[in-house]
């Protein structure tokens, strides 16, 4: 089968001459949950941005269903939601505009019973009135889910969903991300826990210092390496 995304190759050299990708190689297959698991300046963020055709590889490439993100980017981008790491969105405004903004930033008509949809699935539902601001902190990061969703994205990409939140909100999260899963959507997410890639991804990649050093389904990974080995390659 193809797969939804194939990473090939891909080098990245900031500006300032530092190598955050050193030739990555990576198929993601369609329905699959991806954890790519490594530690602060791995290039996690790096590699998700530039499938997301938001940063510019250096070298090689990325198809997202077979098109290429820097020459096709107004396709493929309409195929992918980005869950950023920061609560970037406007204290003051609701929750239902915040929403359907998002859908229209895309260049898609207003579709206010997909806009419900996704609340309920996030179940917002009750909150759609509410300022952002007004939010406990795991229904902000759901409001960030549900801005990702809102154009309906085949490939959902979660980047550190669940850093700096306490251990309720991370299962809190881990539960999202399930029930996200039973739509049928690609859930790529980034990580620092073994524990949450263990709970929730099918296959885990382990980035460091720019390279994939691994990626297998994870009972595999952590036969192979068991948590400490892997705890310690972390650190
Ligand atoms: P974290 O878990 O801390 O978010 P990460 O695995 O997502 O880390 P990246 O954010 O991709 O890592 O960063 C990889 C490396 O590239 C880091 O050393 C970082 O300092 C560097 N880097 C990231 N963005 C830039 C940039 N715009 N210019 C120069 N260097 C950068």
């Amino acid at each position: 089968m193809t797969p939804i995304i194939s990473v090939q190759g891909l080098t990245k050299t900031y500006g300032n001459g530092f190598e955050a990708l050193k030739g990555v190689d990576l198929d993601i297959k369609e329905g699959e949950i991806l954890a790519l698991l490594g530690p602060n300046g791995a290039g996690k963020t790096t590699l998700i941005s530039i499938i997301c055709g938001i940063v510019n590889p250096s070298g090689g490439k990325v198809l997202v269903d077979g098109h290429d993100v820097v020459k096709d980017f107004r396709r493929t981008r309409a195929l992918i939601g980005l869950v950023p790491q920061e609560l970037t969105t406007d204290q003051f405004e609701t929750v239902w505009n915040t929403v359907s903004f998002s859908r229209g930033v895309y260049g898609y008509k207003p579709d206010p019973a997909l806009i419900e949809r996704v609340l309920k699935e996030l179940s917002l539902w009750s909150k759609k009135d509410n300022m952002i601001r007004e939010l406990s902190g795991g229904m902000k990061r759901r409001v960030l889910i549900a801005k990702a969703l809102s154009h309906e994205p085949r490939v959902l990409f979660l980047d550190e969903p669940t850093a700096g939140v306490d251990v309720n909100l991370r299962r809190e999260m881990w539960q999202v991300v399930e029930k996200l899963r039973e739509s049928g959507v690609t859930i790529i997410l980034t990580t620092h826990y073994i524990e949450e890639a263990e709970e929730i991804a099918d296959r885990v990649g382990v980035i460091n210092g720019g390279e994939l050093l691994l990626l297998e389904d994870k009972k595999t990974l952590m036969k192979k390496l068991g948590r400490k080995q892997l705890r310690l390659e972390l650190a």
